[in-house]
């Protein structure tokens, strides 16, 4: 598919990896990366990367980095009621989370590196803006120029300034929906510590069914009544897939990229080749978001 993105460039065959936070980091254990994970798939992505012709950008979230920070200032609610010293001890947080998410950046960079992956840390922080927790303004200038290079722009969830909120934190699923629309991204692979979705949260019911593919004509509908939105909140109801509060974001984001035809498929990047095998478009299991 080609597609014309919004600088009325045409990008062929251009692709978006999710690296999810519960794959390169032990969410159980603050600042704990997944090294091992982290190296193995740099050395998978440094493989396939001739044979889509260096057409990738990686977003990363940030796991027991990012969020054990946030959620300790309250960055996502944005800037908080108080005096100044309050009101400073929540902006020093702002920089702690910050710092925790070009911690864990940096270790990721340092494993493309060895894998001879060409990465260009672009934070989020530095080019864009929210209104309300979504992105209003996002400056791709650099990430078009670093494509155009040969390079693999590697961008992650961060904490940025929110135009009604002061600040917030702007997921690395939202940067991966909005990308995807507005570079003409053809196909979207978020990883994952499961095996894509399943009728239910597979950790909390192991008899949970696996969901295969999910096609947007047939499907969208029933995926879409499954999500209600409640002013900021989303509420999943328990009738065909039944989704905890880690997947709702992820899978509202999704559906907003899902309706225009862009393949998205969500796998289980902690297991390894599975990332390489769906590049190698080999059968592997996991949940495909089609046309
Ligand atoms: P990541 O950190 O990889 O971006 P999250 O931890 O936010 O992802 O979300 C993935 C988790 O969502 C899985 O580990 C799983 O336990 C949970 N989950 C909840 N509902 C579902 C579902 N219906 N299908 C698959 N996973 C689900």
């Amino acid at each position: 598919m080609n597609q014309k993105n919004k600088s009325g460039e045409v990008w062929e065959h251009l692709s978006i990896i999710k690296l999810g936070g519960s794959v390169i980091t032990d969410k159980s254990v603050p600042f704990r990366a997944r090294k091992g994970d982290i190296d193995r798939l740099a050395r998978e992505i440094a493989g396939i990367l001739p044979e889509i012709d260096y057409r990738l950008i990686i977003v990363h979230g940030g796991g027991s980095y990012g969020h054990p920070v946030a959620a300790k200032y309250k960055i996502k609610e944005g800037v908080c009621e108080g005096d100044f010293s309050t009101l400073l001890r929540q902006r020093l947080g702002f920089t702690q989370t910050k710092k925790a998410m070009i911690e864990l950046n940096s270790i990721i960079v340092d494993s493309f590196l060895r894998a001879n992956v060409p990465v260009v840390p672009i934070p989020p922080s530095a080019i864009s803006i929210t209104k309300n927790e979504r992105i209003s303004s996002f400056d791709t200038a650099a990430l078009y120029r670093a494509l155009k290079g040969g390079f693999i722009p590697l961008l992650h969830g961060d904490p940025v300034f929110d135009e009604e909120k002061g600040f917030t934190i702007l997921s690395g699923d939202q940067i991966v929906s909005y990308l995807a629309r507005i570079m003409g991204v053809e196909r979207v692979l978020i990883g994952t510590d499961v095996d894509g979705l399943y009728t239910e949260d597979p950790k909390i019911n192991p008899d949970a069914k696996p969901v295969d593919i999910l096609k947007y004509s047939h499907d969208y509908e029933a995926v879409l009544a499954k999500l209600t939105r409640d002013k900021e909140r989303v509420k999943v109801e328990k009738i065909f897939i039944d989704v905890t509060d880690q997947m709702i974001g992820k899978i509202s984001e999704i559906i907003d990229i899902w309706k225009r035809g862009i393949e998205i498929i969500i796998f289980n990047a902690r297991k390894p080749n599975y990332l390489t095998r769906i590049f190698r478009n080999e059968k592997v299991p996991c949940t495909r978001l089609i046309d």
